[in-house]
């Protein structure tokens, strides 16, 4: 079994942004902008656009935070998208999700300029991913193409299977291992709340992107011998001699799985870290205008 270390290979990637964009600054480019739009108080939101807004220091990208309070009107969040679609310094921005009830969340997707998506959620940028065009691609998965990429893990004529089909996970991560590609050229089945039968697809898989919400759901009688297990799952637990009371596990069941598969990513400490990675690398992509020139 290989440990997929996804904070070594998030280090290692931004320490690579972090030369390409002095190299960029030295020969007297621009200095990529991303800015963060956070609407309201949910502390959890505030933790993600802060570790954002660090990472954009750290490899030396500007960054902008835009916080508003939780009354502040959809047409507000409107304007504020609109100012910075139009704001030539900021390279790429990220609306920070989930946002206060009253605001569509839909309608402030849609205004965003695809060119600055630099989350992947726009329909342009999903489109464009689903036909294998250049698009940005949505974190998670994106942090996923890199690990499987890095890690040198064959996918070519692989059965994969996905659990969960979220929009923001197992939907695009289906696309992307089938589209022909380095990564890629899989066979996939996407599976889901509604699956018949779980564990018969499990038992086939070469690889499974667990990206369900459960704590320790897939176990080990479910998977087959040197299978590969990108685990997604960021779940709580109760776990008294913690000092916060509880702990991190991840979808799967790592204790049991590991010595079955060949690869297999912790939680905490696997995709998690890739996620803002991604994003960086993204960001990278919009000042250099690699995806819509
Ligand atoms: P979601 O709740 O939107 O989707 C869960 C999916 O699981 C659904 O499509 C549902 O059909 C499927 N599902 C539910 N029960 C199932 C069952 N019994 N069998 C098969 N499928 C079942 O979740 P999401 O946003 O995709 O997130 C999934 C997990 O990944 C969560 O734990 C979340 O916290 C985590 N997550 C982690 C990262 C990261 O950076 N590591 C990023 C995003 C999400």
């Amino acid at each position: 079994m290989q440990l997929i270390d996804g904070k070594a290979l998030a280090n290692t990637i931004k320490e690579e942004i972090a030369v390409e964009t002095a190299a960029l600054k030295k020969a007297g480019g621009k200095t990529p902008h991303l800015a963060a739009v956070l609407i309201g108080d949910d502390p959890a939101s505030a933790v993600y656009v802060r570790n954002k807004v660090k990472a954009c220091e750290k490899v030396g990208f500007k960054s902008t935070l835009v916080r508003r309070g939780a009354d502040t009107s959809e047409a507000e969040v409107l304007a504020i998208v609109k100012q910075l679609n139009e704001d030539p310094d900021i390279d790429g921005f990220i609306v920070q999700l989930p946002l206060p009830k009253h605001i569509n969340e839909e309608k402030v997707n849609l205004a965003i300029d695809p060119k600055k998506d630099v989350d992947g959620f726009h329909p342009m940028n999903v489109g464009r991913m689903t036909l294998g065009l250049p698009s940005y691609l949505p974190a998670t998965p994106f942090g996923i193409m890199q690990m499987l990429d890095r890690y040198e893990i064959e996918t070519s004529g692989k059965h994969c299977v996905v659990i969960g089909r979220s929009n923001i996970v197992g939907t695009p991560m289906s696309i992307l291992l089938s589209r022909k590609a380095k990564v890629g050229n899989c066979t996939v089945t996407l599976t889901h709340s509604r699956t018949k039968d779980l564990k018969a697809e499990t038992l086939r898989a070469d690889i499974i992107i667990a990206a369900i919400g459960r704590p320790d759901y897939l176990t080990a009688d479910m998977v087959k011998e040197g299978v590969v297990v990108i685990d997604v799952g960021i779940n709580r637990v109760d776990d008294a001699s913690r000092k916060r009371g509880y702990r991190l596990v991840g979808d799967a069941d790592f204790d049991g799985i590991a010595a079955k598969s060949s690869f297999i990513t912790p939680v905490p400490g696997g995709v998690g870290p890739m996620t803002i990675t991604s994003l960086l690398m993204n960001t990278l992509k919009a000042s250099k205008k690699e995806i819509y020139g």
